[in-house]
């Protein structure tokens, strides 16, 4: 009942906005954001400039302030998360620049305490139990893949040998549904599980990687659920399933100061992201050409973009006046998809 609302505000796409808060530590600063309102409302300073010019405003389907924790973001989570057990595609991403808070908002600064659960715990969580406890005539079973993608190559991050595998990409027209079939799926079936999934997921992020941080910052990381249900009754089946991404940091590199692999790097992911922006831009459009082969990311979320599918961009903001201008281009992303 709650996602009738969800579908009626913006076709099928969502946009929410979460502006992380300063860090302990840092000495107070000088904030870009001037105003949030009740309704979505954002307003931006460029506080090196004066007068009207100064502000710019954006609208978003909610925006979270600095002081929102991670129980409420889920909240207004949810209602698509429960849509998947109705056999529904959803797909959920953290968009902005590193250091904007994309990792906190979908898995959280730590597993120990269960306030900082972030996205991906809360939905796994809440999957299995609905899926076990749900008075319905359906039994369902949950399964997870996760994989990295890095440089427009796929990788395995749950493979039990940590090979990191490279993978192909299938046709979505497959009657499994699944886009990168040769990905190690594990069955989901209590929290244990999904603690332990996730922590073999973060191992294997980290093998070759020379520093952790400034890799996983340079990849795209999906999480896939899987949910099979089929009704005791009349032996139907119905699938759904849920994409949770932590995509790559948006930041535009210099090109005169990167080269090599740095270069390469950036350059794949500035063409991934564009080609997810150029995507979910047709779909806000109602376009009759959805250009989903421009990358490897747009092909593995394709089932979940698009349809009956349902989208929800996290548009994260780091306050900071020295991170102003990576900040009017993450709004100006958002702006163009919504
Ligand atoms: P990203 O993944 O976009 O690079 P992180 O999620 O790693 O960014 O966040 C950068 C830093 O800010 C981390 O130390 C993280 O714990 C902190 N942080 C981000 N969002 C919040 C928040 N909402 N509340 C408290 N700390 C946050
Ligand atoms: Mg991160």
């Amino acid at each position: 009942k709650l996602f009738n609302e969800v579908q009626e505000l913006k076709g099928n796409i969502r946009v929410y906005c979460r502006i992380r808060p300063f860090l302990s530590g840092q000495s107070r600063k000088l904030t870009t954001i001037d105003y949030i309102g009740e309704n979505g409302e954002l307003l931006v300073v460029n506080p090196s400039k004066h007068g009207k010019d100064a502000h710019r405003m954006f609208k978003f389907n909610k925006v979270f302030s600095p002081t929102a924790t991670q129980e409420e973001v889920f909240l207004d989570t949810q209602p698509l998360i429960r849509s998947v057990l109705d056999g529904y595609n959803v797909c959920i991403f953290a968009y902005g620049q590193t250091g904007s808070g994309k990792t906190y908002t979908m898995s959280g600064p730590s597993t120990s305490s269960k306030a900082d659960w972030g996205v991906n715990y809360r939905a796994l969580n809440d999957l299995f139990h609905l899926s076990r406890n749900r008075k319905s005539t359906y039994m369902y079973e949950v399964g997870v893949q996760m994989v990295e993608i890095y440089n427009e190559q796929v990788r395995d991050l749950l493979a039990s040998d940590g090979s990191q595998r490279k993978l192909g990409i299938w046709s979505i027209s497959q009657p499994n549904g699944l886009a990168v079939p040769d990905a190690s799926m594990l069955p989901v079936k209590s929290t244990q599980d999904v603690l332990e999934l996730m922590q073999i997921g973060q191992a294997n992020r980290a093998v070759g990687a020379t520093a952790l941080n400034e890799r996983s910052s340079r990849s795209h990381s999906v999480l896939t659920v899987h949910v099979r249900g089929v009704d005791l009754k009349t032996e139907a089946t119905l699938r759904g399933s849920l994409h949770l991404v932590d995509l790559a940091g948006s930041e535009r590199v210099d090109r005169s100061e990167a080269t090599g692999d740095r270069l390469k790097e950036a350059q794949h992911i500035n063409k991934s992201l564009s080609a997810l922006g150029d995507v979910i831009s047709a779909l806000a459009q109602k376009s009759n050409h959805v250009p989903y082969r421009n990358s490897k990311l747009t092909q593995v979320l394709q089932s979940s973009l698009g349809g009956q599918a349902k989208t929800l961009m996290f548009v994260q903001i780091n306050p900071d006046v020295e991170s102003f201008s990576e900040t009017i281009s993450t709004l100006k992303f958002a702006e163009r998809v919504s």
